[in-house]
């Protein structure tokens, strides 16, 4: 008969034999560990302010409608969306004084034409004037790169040709506005080598036309825009009995084929599974790791809700909700990378509504159901990724996977950005293909090839096949920016080409 004590001994060691067998992802390099928190980005996340947040959104509020159709000359003083711009512009212009004029504050002032195509919108001209402030970078091999941040203050009620009638818009967007002004307010006060725009736009509930304008513009003048966040109904809807509305999470969604690709773009994405790394889709996990160094991560309980820095990016896998849109689709129609941040559940009655109550039910995108210390975590959490990316080096360029060898090995090469730092080194990180976010990342020391350097080629020993990688450009405290997915230098196999 087995002795009992046989027994146990024989299984420890099974199980030690068990957890001693590490897979090749795992044997090489570590479990992905978050950056060192950079007391200046902490100091700003501590400067954002729930008072300021909330008088801002209030006196938008006050412009009742900011329907961006709504004419200047029929409505009276203090109404609509172009005496909304004219306050936005003047905060701007504070925050920059406050910093020395460190801000350059701009307008985008055009006239979008009447259209009278089905479904249109803008029947008859409208002035729209987009608001930036530009925080330029301060080192001059560097400044060329942008991060821009964007939410619309643009409101409409039920009816969106409704230029009169009240449209208050907390939520929908007055909230996301009232974060591209606070992260103004907050980063203004540091220095980045990399360029930051805080953006506001009108025209969004008209049909994006106001953001399509603006990232027309970055397009057509060549600029190096990295990633936009747009946030849009961060309001953190509190209605009375809703139960599940989550304080500890805010949701970002992203594109995942991109939607200027071409067709062969698109075979490849297809062939590789690499769908879910696209530029954006690597733009949400940055928002994800720059969290685990500012916030606390989940598992959060309600009562952590109130805390500033409890608060969880969580990816989206799709562009937007269901027959939704939102101004980052503008940045995706122009090849950019920009994302979608949004509260985890919205109220349908508090937005897109006239203000009312029908049956005892209060309809309308009132102050009321706004929580001004979730929109203050959301704007850390913007600030916090802003920063992160513009103090980091750009990401890597001309990314490529070599995937012609048939073995167990991953080839990859790429170039710097331009006007890295000599300091910059890079990263490889990876996960399995089933998972959704990073979970490991080479050390640096063990690849030396990798550090420092214009062009380089790695050999990672693991299975190409098994896992998706990226790399990231780091500096030497740690900032990364977001990863950037090698693209599989080999002919789209003859079976996926376009019958002839
Ligand atoms: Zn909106």
């Amino acid at each position: 008969m087995l002795k009992l004590s046989t027994f146990v001994v024989g299984c420890v060691l099974a199980a030690s034999v068990l957890s001693a067998q590490k897979l090749d992802f795992q044997d090489t390099g570590a479990p992905l560990k978050p950056a060192v928190v950079d007391a200046q980005i902490a100091a700003a996340l501590k400067d954002v302010s729930v008072p300021v947040i909330r008088r801002n959104i209030e006196t938008l509020v006050a412009f009742k409608t900011r329907l961006s159709i709504g004419s200047a000359e029929t409505l009276p003083p203090g109404v609509g969306a172009i005496a909304a711009s004219e306050y936005i512009k003047g905060k701007f212009e504070e925050y920059s004084k406050a910093c020395g004029g460190c801000l350059e504050v701009k307008t985008d002032d055009f006239i979008q034409p009447a259209s009278k195509a089905n479904g249109s919108r803008v029947l008859r001209d409208a002035r729209m004037v987009n608001v930036y402030a530009v925080l330029k970078g301060t080192d001059p091999a560097q400044a060329k790169r942008i991060y821009l941040i964007t939410g619309h203050y643009d409101t409409r009620n039920t009816d969106v040709m409704d230029a009169h009638g009240d449209a208050p818009g907390a939520n929908d967007d007055t909230s996301g506005t009232a974060v591209s002004m606070e992260c103004a307010r907050v980063l203004s006060k540091h220095k980045f080598p990399a360029t930051i725009i805080f953006l506001t736009v009108p025209g969004e509930e008209q049909g994006l036309q106001a953001s399509a304008h603006f990232a027309k513009m970055a397009r057509s003048e060549g600029w190096d825009l990295e990633g936009v966040l747009n946030n849009d109904i961060v309001g953190g809807n509190t209605t009375p009995g809703e139960t599940h509305q989550s304080k500890t999470r805010i949701r970002v969604f992203s594109e995942n084929v991109p939607q200027n690709a071409t067709v062969d773009e698109m075979k490849r994405l297809i062939q590789y599974g690499n769908e879910s790394d696209t530029p954006s889709r690597e733009l949400a996990r940055e928002t994800l790791d720059v969290s685990r160094t500012y916030f606390h991560v989940p598992p959060a309980t309600p009562a952590d809700s109130k805390l500033p820095y409890t608060l969880s990016p969580v990816m989206q896998m799709r562009l937007d909700r269901y027959g939704r849109g939102g101004d980052h689709r503008s940045f995706n129609n122009q090849g950019f990378a920009a994302v979608r941040l949004t509260e985890w559940r919205e109220d349908y009655n508090h937005q897109h509504n006239n203000v009312r109550v029908e049956n005892g039910v209060q309809y309308g995108d009132l102050l009321q159901y706004d929580d001004f210390d979730y929109i203050a975590k959301v704007a850390r959490l913007n600030a916090a990724t802003l920063a992160t990316m513009a103090s980091a080096p750009g990401q890597p360029k001309s990314a490529t996977m070599f995937a012609q060898n048939q073995d167990n090995n991953s080839v990859m090469s790429f170039t710097a950005s331009d006007g890295a730092p000599s300091d910059t080194w890079y990263q490889v990180v990876w996960r399995e293909t089933s998972a959704s976010d990073w979970q490991y990342a080479s050390n640096a020391a063990k690849y030396s090839d990798m550090v420092k350097g214009a062009a380089h080629t790695i050999t990672v020993p693991i299975s190409k096949d098994n896992v998706y990688f990226g790399i990231r450009s780091c500096d030497a405290h740690g900032h990364c920016s977001a990863a950037v997915a090698p693209v599989p230098a080999v002919p789209v196999r003859p079976e996926l080409q376009p019958a002839k």
